[in-house]
């Protein structure tokens, strides 16, 4: 009898561990519960009747590195190479992203034109941040956040208005509260080993790629910033459960985990509503938090660690306008907490992916990001907060920053609770502990997903294929 695996969590890292589980030589009986009613977790795609799509999680996926290069893999080898839309290097919305800052849009800088004068909303040329990053001595803390990480090696312009808005971006966060070392290690290792960041990244770019594909050369070939997919991107988790199906991964939705109890004859029991199931393994694909939820109380010290991990509620509101034109084309702007911490940013969706605009071709459709680390403060509890607020609320945005006063054809609100792990300052030393009370504990259990070693969904998929490799390296 081949050992049994159960998945918890039908979300992307979920359904990804499924895929490297089936697809080894000797595969494991595998079994995915999800609570929902359907797979796919934050991927979630509507596609309405005229053909358009609106995505109420990720959007777009970064082609490059080696987890950019696994993904696209998997992509083709999922039968999905026909649907990919990609955003190649020369298109507007690779080239063009804004910051609205000073109740203006400005384009961010690129080339030597930004670098060497200075270019609004900066004071003063890029040129000098870098300067000073060149001449400033090493950090010397374990970690810091990621604004006073900046603030010492660029100044604070462009830790106030620069990467204060990329943390709301990326983490919908705080960047005063989230972990350099954490969020964006590859500036914190660059620091560390050549003193400076531009040097550590000039120095320290040997290519690595992943396992290649004829979409990740073309990727390559054609400088794409990011891809998606025809149907959207919850076609993704739709491909992979197409894919795990006929391989004999069982995919149980409707099936929360209750609890998860040790049998001392060396298995796990996971308690569902109305049934028990055992496992060899179990590869939690959780949100921290609800991993904490499921523990036996033996686990006491890994739970308090998980519950440390906070996550932020988003409000997506998507919005569909006919018969107008965008001020900028570009892939959209991003707004800093200075100017209104409530409003995260707008992204120009049809002007990435003018495919998903279905029969209304010349649509205009927009996704604006309200909350994030701001969301209480602004709407209050996001499981009580009135979709209609949330709308006007955007709708003013829009008006306000990209001068739109129709009103839009098309609109959906979504609010998604918890949905953005934080990353926040010591978040290595809990990964550490916990890795640690596993180790000690010799229990059966990986933890992948957006919780701990980052939020994309390439890093997700990541967390999954590594954790798949350890554990088939012990079980065979
Ligand atoms: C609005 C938004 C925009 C984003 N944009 C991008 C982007 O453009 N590009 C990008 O790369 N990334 C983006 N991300 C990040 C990325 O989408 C997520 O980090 C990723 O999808 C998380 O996947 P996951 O499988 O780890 O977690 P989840 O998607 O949260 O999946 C966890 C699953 O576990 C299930 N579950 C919970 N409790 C239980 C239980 N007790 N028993 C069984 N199942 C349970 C849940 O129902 C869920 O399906 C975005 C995220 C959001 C929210």
């Amino acid at each position: 009898m081949p050992p049994t695996v159960a998945v918890v969590g039908g979300g992307i890292s979920g359904l990804a561990a499924c895929y490297h589980l089936a697809r080894g030589a000797r595969p494991p009986k595998v079994l995915l519960l999800e609570a929902g009613a359907r797979l796919g977790g934050w991927l979630q795609s509507t596609r309405t009747a005229d053909g358009a799509v609106f995505e109420h999680g990720p959007r777009g996926i970064r082609p490059g590195g080696v987890v950019g290069t696994d993904t696209l893999h998997m992509v083709s080898e999922l039968g999905l190479e026909g649907d990919v839309l990609p955003v190649p290097g020369d298109h507007p919305a690779s080239r063009n992203r804004f910051l609205y800052t000073g109740g203006a849009l400005h384009k961010l800088p690129s080339g030597l034109q930004g670098l060497l004068w200075p270019v609004p909303p900066f004071s003063r040329a890029l040129l000098w941040s870098g300067v000073r990053d060149l001449l400033a001595p090493a950090g010397t803390e374990p970690d810091e956040s990621v604004y006073a990480f900046v603030h010492r090696r660029f100044g604070q312009e462009v830790a106030d208005i620069a990467v204060d808005s990329l943390c709301r971006g990326v983490f919908a966060g705080d960047c005063r509260a989230l972990s350099i070392r954490s969020c964006f290690p590859t500036l914190f290792k660059a620091e560390r080993h050549r003193r400076s960041v531009l040097l550590g990244l000039a120095l320290g770019s040997r290519k690595e790629r992943g396992a290649e594909s004829r979409l990740s050369q073309r990727a390559r070939a054609e400088h794409w910033s990011q891809w998606s997919l025809r149907g959207g991107m919850e076609s993704l988790a739709e491909a992979l459960a197409a894919f795990l199906r006929p391989r004999g991964v069982e995919l149980h939705c409707h099936a929360p985990l209750r609890r998860l109890r040790w049998h001392p004859s060396g298995h796990w029991q996971l308690i569902l509503a109305d049934s028990t199931v055992t496992a060899d393994h179990v590869v939690s694909a959780l949100p921290a938090a609800a991993l904490a939820e499921v523990l036996p109380a033996e686990a006491e010290p890994l739970a308090q660690e998980l519950r440390r991990i906070p996550a932020v509620s988003v409000a997506v509101v998507n919005l569909q306008y006919e018969g107008i034109t965008l001020p900028v084309t570009g892939f959209g702007h991003l707004v800093p907490s200075s100017e209104d911490a409530s409003l995260l940013g707008i992204v120009y969706d049809s002007v990435a992916f003018p495919q998903h605009n279905g029969t209304g071709a010349s649509s205009v459709r927009l996704t604006v990001m309200l909350g994030g680390a701001w969301f209480r403060q602004s709407f209050g509890d996001p499981a009580a907060v009135a979709p209609a607020l949330l709308l006007q609320r955007a709708q003013a945005a829009v008006r306000e920053q990209l001068g739109l006063e129709p009103a839009p054809t098309r609109s959906i609100v979504k609010v998604h609770q918890a949905c953005i792990p934080q990353y926040t300052l010591g978040h290595w030393q809990r990964i550490e502990r916990i890795s640690r009370f596993l180790a000690e504990q010799q229990l059966p259990l990986s933890l992948i997903g957006a919780s701990y070693t980052g939020v994309s969904v390439n890093d997700c998929i990541a967390s999954a294929k590594a954790a798949v490799g350890r554990l088939l390296g012990q079980l065979h």
